[in-house]
């Protein structure tokens, strides 16, 4: 069974935009989300560009800085500093990644944590730990919804998460863990990583390879997320997985595109209204 991430996501979507909606309606106010990008990475405004889309589908305001690659920390912080004190804007996301000269730690760590829609900012990445998160980061978010969506159960399954990264590997298996689930985190050093993989009963490849898992790592009806996104030399997009052998072997699996991705950024936008919530609330 092919996980449809496109058309949960416009479900998610279509739910937000009648929040958005009766927000709007009660307030007469808009939740506003401000994306910075820096340089002209072309996969970067692709992403961009789908954000800004999903924000004008469900009436969300939104704002894009489209910075030179040469721009200089000291700049972008200042920018940062005064999104933090814009009234229209709720959430900021700063697209990664950023030039070599610009921190990125210093960057995210500037993000007030109230306004940080990708949950990023150690303060919310701490509360994500402990079980007291906040907001949820937006791909492991996404997984969650698609599993959840599909009703498959997470507690007691061995999930076999490949990649280690802050932004997918790592808050995804404690999001699994927090749903009891046994959680096993592989990298690049991780020894017998077929044998281990294998052993998956929901397997989550977060790598950045093309083809990377092939159906000998996958076992019987196994469910398989694939969240890598890699450009083919003939431009085609193709996850980490082998899919057109795997979807053979797998009881669920997610297609790329249209799996993972466009759940990224419905979670994303849920993050916006999110965070409009909480600082709503304060004032
Ligand atoms: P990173 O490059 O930060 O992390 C990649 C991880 O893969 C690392 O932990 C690395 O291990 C591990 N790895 C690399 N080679 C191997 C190997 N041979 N065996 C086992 N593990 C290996 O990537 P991200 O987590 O940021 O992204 C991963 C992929 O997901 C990318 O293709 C990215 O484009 C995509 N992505 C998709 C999103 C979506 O919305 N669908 C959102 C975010 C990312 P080590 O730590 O040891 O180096």
């Amino acid at each position: 069974m092919i996980i449809d991430g496109k058309k949960i996501s416009e479900e998610i979507l279509e739910k937000i935009k009648l929040k958005v909606l009766s927000i709007k309606k009660n307030r007469n106010i808009v939740p506003g989300l401000a994306v910075i990008m820096v340089g002209d990475d072309p996969a970067s405004r692709i992403y961009v560009n789908n954000k800004k889309k999903a924000c004008s589908k469900v009436g969300v305001y939104s704002r894009e800085y489209f910075l030179p690659g040469g721009i200089s920390e000291e700049d972008l912080l200042k920018l940062i500093s005064e999104l933090n004190r814009d009234q229209n804007i709720h959430g900021i996301l700063v697209q990664l990644p950023l030039p070599s000269h610009i921190n990125e730690n210093a960057v995210i760590e500037a993000i007030c944590p109230e306004k940080d829609v990708d949950c990023f900012h150690p303060f919310n990445m701490g509360k994500l730990l402990t079980g007291n998160a906040n907001i949820l980061p937006c791909t492991p978010a996404g997984i969650i919804a698609a599993l959840e969506h599909e009703k498959i159960d997470i507690s007691s399954k061995h999930c076999v998460v490949v990649g280690r990264s802050n932004i997918v590997g790592k808050p995804i298996s404690l999001l699994l863990l927090q749903k009891n689930a046994t959680v096993t985190i592989c990298h690049s050093k991780t020894l017998n990583l077929e044998d281990v993989c294998r052993r998956a009963d929901i397997l989550i490849c977060a790598v950045g390879k093309a083809n990377f898992i092939s159906k000998e790592m996958v076992k019987n009806n196994a469910v398989v997320i694939d969240v890598g996104i890699n450009r083919l030399p003939n431009g085609k997009i193709c996850g980490d997985v082998d899919f057109d052998n795997v979807k053979f072997i797998a009881s669920y699996i997610t297609p790329v595109p249209g799996g993972v991705g466009p759940l990224t950024v419905s979670m994303l936008i849920n993050n916006v209204l999110e965070c409009f919530g909480k600082l709503v609330e304060k004032i």
